[in-house]
């Protein structure tokens, strides 16, 4: 690994030649079945023949123009997005941090319009992760991610996530919105009770707040759904997307009702680079596979079946796995041993997995596997459980055998 990149990432040493599918070759010739997806966002698998395609072409035609003009491919992304969302507008930007800035944005200028300037402070949840720019650290709220970068940005309070009595103690006259997770992801694929999220919708027309979700790593398809929100019936005010949206191109979206969206006049908000021609290309692939026929339906069918096969893992190797989380393809099982001996063991079996915290392995393939990817990838777990548990606690011999060995 080249010392000219600076040490800020705890990188595995293994590069990928080319991939397909849910397939990566790495340069160590092996093939690797990738149930990590590049943290869930190659949506589409690697290679997907329609995706290089369009980005090829595009690519040929014009890449950026800026947004001193109009893009047609941004129209496009942005009219399909509307019309297959609670969503009245759409905010183009370059990733999920940037996706939640936007957000939160957005939800203080409303208030500052209606008449609220003093609605500034947005409440988030223990567990969160919004992302790694100097406000989204504040309002992730992780000691670790705040440690000697200054005074946290002012205006995120936090309180204990599927805890509502907790939020509607924590609200004071200051309080503009809510932001949370509906799965939180990098915390262990922990999901907000659908009660939990409708609740939150009570109390942000109780007190004239916004319901902001960060659907950066949920949205997109990964649970089943084009967003996860929609599992709860709720509808909410202002959602950041990112990671599955481009399909590998970096391109992040804030989508948002009419109510917000018209407080972003010209000068109040910007992106070089946000939804160029690109970009918005790359999204409107992804957007369009999605949204075929049966497309979500596929994709909830093949988590809810990936989700049996993992606890049927459960099952057969409860000294390694104890636990399965989430929905959809957005996976996670609990461990009892040390990621760190987890996730190398299961590697060698050719899975690419990853890591979120609290000790859960996490299970995030690109939408495109079928049932039969999801129990490859199963056998593979418990191929890695098998090298990962001690002599010691293999099953002991019968009392009529222990007589026989005698
Ligand atoms: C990954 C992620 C982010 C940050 O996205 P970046 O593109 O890395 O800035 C924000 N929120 C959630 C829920 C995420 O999973």
């Amino acid at each position: 690994m080249s010392a000219s990149l600076m040490p800020n990432y705890k990188r595995i040493d293994l590069a990928f030649e080319h991939g397909e599918g849910p397939w990566l070759v790495g340069t160590d010739g092996r093939r690797y079945l990738d149930f990590g997806a590049g943290i869930a966002v190659s949506s589409l698998g690697h290679a997907h023949p329609a995706l290089t395609a369009a980005i090829a072409e595009q690519a040929g035609r014009v890449m950026h123009v800026s947004n001193l003009y109009r893009i047609p491919q941004a129209d496009a992304l942005a009219d399909r997005l509307v019309e297959a969302s609670f969503a009245d507008a759409v905010l183009f930007c370059n990733s999920g941090a940037e996706a939640n800035e936007g957000l939160v944005k957005l939800i203080r200028r409303a208030q500052y319009m209606n008449g609220h300037p003093e609605r500034t402070r947005v409440l988030c949840f223990q567990g969160a992760f919004h992302g790694r720019t100097l406000a989204m650290i504040s309002a992730t709220g992780n000691p670790a991610y705040l440690e000697g970068f200054g005074s946290p940005a002012e205006g995120f309070d936090h309180v204990p996530f599927n805890d509502l009595e907790a939020v509607r103690a924590a609200i004071t006259p200051e309080t503009a919105g809510i932001l949370l997770e509906p799965i939180q992801g990098e915390s262990g694929i922990q999901a907000a009770d659908p009660a939990f999220l409708q609740g939150l919708r009570e109390i942000c027309d109780t007190h004239g707040i916004y319901l902001g979700i960060d659907e950066v790593q949920t949205g997109m398809g990964r649970t089943g759904t084009l967003f996860a929100f929609e599992q709860a019936g709720i509808t909410p005010d202002v959602v950041s997307v990112a990671k599955g949206l481009g399909g590998g191109f970096p391109i992040g979206a804030v989508l948002a009702r009419q109510a917000l969206a018209r407080h972003l006049t010209p000068g109040t908000h910007g992106t070089t680079f946000g939804g160029n021609p690109l970009a918005c290309t790359a999204g409107l692939v992804v957007v369009d596979e999605l949204l075929k026929p049966g497309a979500l339906q596929r994709i909830a069918r093949v988590g809810a079946a990936f989700g049996a096969m993992l606890q049927e893992v459960v099952a057969q190797a409860p000294e390694v796995f104890d636990e399965v989380r989430g929905t959809g393809l957005m996976r996670g099982l609990h461990c009892r041993l040390p990621l760190s001996e987890v996730l190398p063991a299961v590697m060698d079996q050719g899975l690419l997995a990853i890591t979120a915290g609290n000790n859960v392995l996490r299970l995030v393939p690109p939408l495109i596997v079928t049932e039969e990817d999801c129990r490859l990838a199963c056998a593979r777990l418990l191929a890695a459980a098998k090298t990962l548990i001690p002599a010691s606690s293999s099953p002991s011999p019968s009392p009529r055998d222990a007589r026989i060995a005698q």
